[in-house]
């Protein structure tokens, strides 16, 4: 295994890390520790090289401990990438290794599933460290607790702006019919909501659209609907210059990542009177459920009591959106910020305390 330091302004640690045995090539990037050890998933991707691998791994680092910050966690920010750029010949091999990457952080960087891993691969890292957390059996899956956090954000955003927690008789569209796009949908329903569903699985978009008795609509023609609320539950990027301009609704609220596509697009939905509730505060459930039950201890209750929290961060947000005019998510960064501010310490002044115990 060599691993390799690299020195990058404002983060903590960024280890490169190879074991060309196992075909394995990972990124471990640690950008904050000062709330408690980082935690952030491992991402399995196709990466055109390791540069490109090495800036996913940053940015979505320093989303991790904006995230965890703004939910109260205890936790700072990190995340690993691993690159996929040949037919993968042994996965218990490249996890292994991947394990041993995290090990020789000592406890600073917690890890768990993200995109092209799971529980299966979670185990494979158990074999060689503590630090890892979305094991089989263990907090389950996620997707119902983000959901749950997005319907409590929606509520938040719905009594900012129409004075009511009620979403009975709003019209709710929702891009992504995946796990939390149902989830959200099952829950709306439940609350009186009209939906409008849409997936590019159209089957899928039609089988939710019979449970939840929605409307469904195109792929491309999502944003066009006169209704109350839009919900991205699907991809990325997804409110940009082409989209904005679109919209005829009054609150964005979903639980995609990144939904904006470049930062001023925050203010491009503020000009439009449209509000727009930050997707990292939103969609944060599902971390909180993870965190809570598998590295905190907490039972259940405790944990669903802190998701059902998310309604007065979400409206903290609002109030200083409006208190200083600002937009929702530039409010968000601030409040996160003031958490983990002042700069980072180096790993080497802290005591990272917190390990898993199985
Ligand atoms: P998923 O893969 O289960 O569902 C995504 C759905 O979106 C799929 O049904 C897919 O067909 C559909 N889709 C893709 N492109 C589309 C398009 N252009 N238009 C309409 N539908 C499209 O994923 P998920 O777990 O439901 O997550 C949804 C989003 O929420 C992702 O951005 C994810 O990063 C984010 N998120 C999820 C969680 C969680 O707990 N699962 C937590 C935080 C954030």
């Amino acid at each position: 295994m060599k691993l390799t330091e690299r020195r990058v302004p404002g983060y903590e640690r960024v280890l490169l890390a190879e074991d060309p045995a196992a075909g394995y090539q990972g990124v471990i990037a640690v950008h904050s520790t000062v709330l408690g050890p980082a935690v952030g998933g491992t991402r399995l991707w196709r990466y055109a090289d390791q540069e490109g691998a090495l800036r996913d791994a940053l940015r979505l680092s320093r989303g991790m401990t904006y995230k965890n910050a703004l939910a109260g966690l205890p936790f700072g920010g990190g995340k690993s990438v691993i690159i996929e750029n040949v037919e993968i010949a042994d996965r218990e091999r490249l996890f292994r290794a991947h394990g041993r990457a995290i090990e020789s952080l000592g406890g600073t960087y917690v890890t768990a599933e993200d995109v092209g891993t799971g529980p299966a691969d979670m185990e494979f890292i158990r074999q060689e460290t503590n630090y890892v957390g979305g094991l089989a059996a263990r907090s389950g899956d996620p997707s119902p607790h983000t959901a749950r956090g997005v319907f409590r954000a929606m509520q938040a955003a719905s009594r900012d702006h129409w004075k009511s927690d009620s979403l009975a008789g709003k019209t709710v569209t929702i891009q992504g019919c995946g796990h939390v796009g149902e989830s959200l949908a099952r829950e709306l329903h439940r609350a009186g909501a009209r939906l409008v569903v849409s997936d590019v699985d159209r089957n899928r978009a039609a089988k939710l659209a019979r449970e939840v008795q929605a409307e469904t609509v195109e792929p491309d023609q999502i944003y066009s609907p006169a209704a109350d609320v839009f919900a991205p539950c699907a991809l990325g990027g997804v409110l940009n210059d082409e989209t904005i301009p679109r919209l005829q609704v009054q609150i964005v609220c979903g639980a995609a990542n990144n939904q904006l596509l470049e930062s001023r697009h925050g203010d491009a939905l503020r000009d439009r009177n449209i509000l727009y509730v930050p997707d990292y505060a939103a969609n944060a459930g599902g971390v909180i459920n993870g965190c809570c039950r598998e590295l905190l201890g907490w039972s259940l209750e405790q944990t669903l009591e802190k998701i059902e929290a998310i309604y007065g961060t979400i409206s903290d947000i609002l109030q200083m959106s409006h208190r200083e005019s600002i937009a929702p998510d530039a409010a968000a960064d601030r409040v996160a910020e003031a958490r983990f501010a002042p700069a980072p310490k180096s790993v080497s002044s802290r005591k990272s305390s917190t390990a898993i115990s199985h």
